[in-house]
């Protein structure tokens, strides 16, 4: 009889505990976004940051040998850092020096630019970052540009907001943010901006880019522009 009722109220325990996993398995489906990112700062708001190029695609090639794909991702890291310790939830497209294309992919260029889709896609971000150093055949080019793609207005307002804050703390050429017809902005229709940080085909600017004085100063300019298109927008209502 003991021996009966004691596996009675076994299974009635794992009908209890089967309930539970069942119950929080739902949960973290219809709340999957913030069960998944249980850091206790985090703020709501997602961001995709992509470091531009990676692997075989080194980008451009500054004036005094700077390899493009390698400042990006330095970029890219001290702004994740920054992001995180404000509370955003962030996810970079590639963490290291490779690329993220397929090594049997005919074309790789292709193969690589989709793998940074699915990320954004997988992330559902509020907002995407790609980071880019620019070149360009005359040495006196220089300064920051914010790109949006064409007739999207959350992008362009958030790139307007940064290039505004680029240009009082980095003095950077360009007084509004620009369209730009790049495949990182048009392949989803999340608020998506591209930052080209600087021209490493002017030999002062390349010099500057590469300081971590300037790197930080510049990566906080990028950031109050963040914290003002978000300040700004209904996310939170
Ligand atoms: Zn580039």
């Amino acid at each position: 009889m003991n021996s009966i009722f004691l596996s009675k109220e076994i299974f009635s325990k794992h009908k209890f505990m089967i309930a539970i996993i069942l119950i929080m398995l739902l949960l973290s489906f219809c709340f999957s976004g913030i069960v998944a990112y249980s850091v206790s700062n985090y703020n709501g708001i997602t961001i995709v940051i992509d470091a531009g190029h990676g692997g075989r695609d080194g980008g451009s090639i500054g004036i005094n040998g700077t390899i493009e794909k390698k400042i990006n991702l330095k970029y890219a890291l001290t702004l994740k850092e920054k992001l995180v310790k404000s509370g955003y939830r962030v996810e970079l497209t590639r963490k290291t020096d490779d690329g993220l294309y397929s090594e049997t992919a005919k074309n790789k260029k292709m193969s690589d630019m989709r793998a940074r889709f699915k990320i954004i896609q997988n992330t559902n971000p509020n907002l995407v970052i790609s980071i880019h150093m620019n070149s360009f055949s005359s040495s006196d080019a220089y300064g920051a540009i914010t790109y949006y793609r064409n007739g999207d207005e959350s992008s362009k307002r958030c790139a307007d907001l940064i290039q505004s804050s680029l240009n009082t703390y980095c003095s950077a050429p360009a007084k509004q943010g620009r369209i730009g017809d790049y495949y990182i902005l048009n392949c989803s229709y999340y608020t998506s901006i591209l930052i080209e940080c600087g021209f490493i085909s002017n030999p002062e600017e390349e010099k500057l880019l590469n300081t971590d004085e300037y790197r930080n100063k510049f990566i906080d300019a990028v950031y109050s522009g963040i914290l003002l298109y978000f300040g700004n927008s209904n996310l939170y209502i």
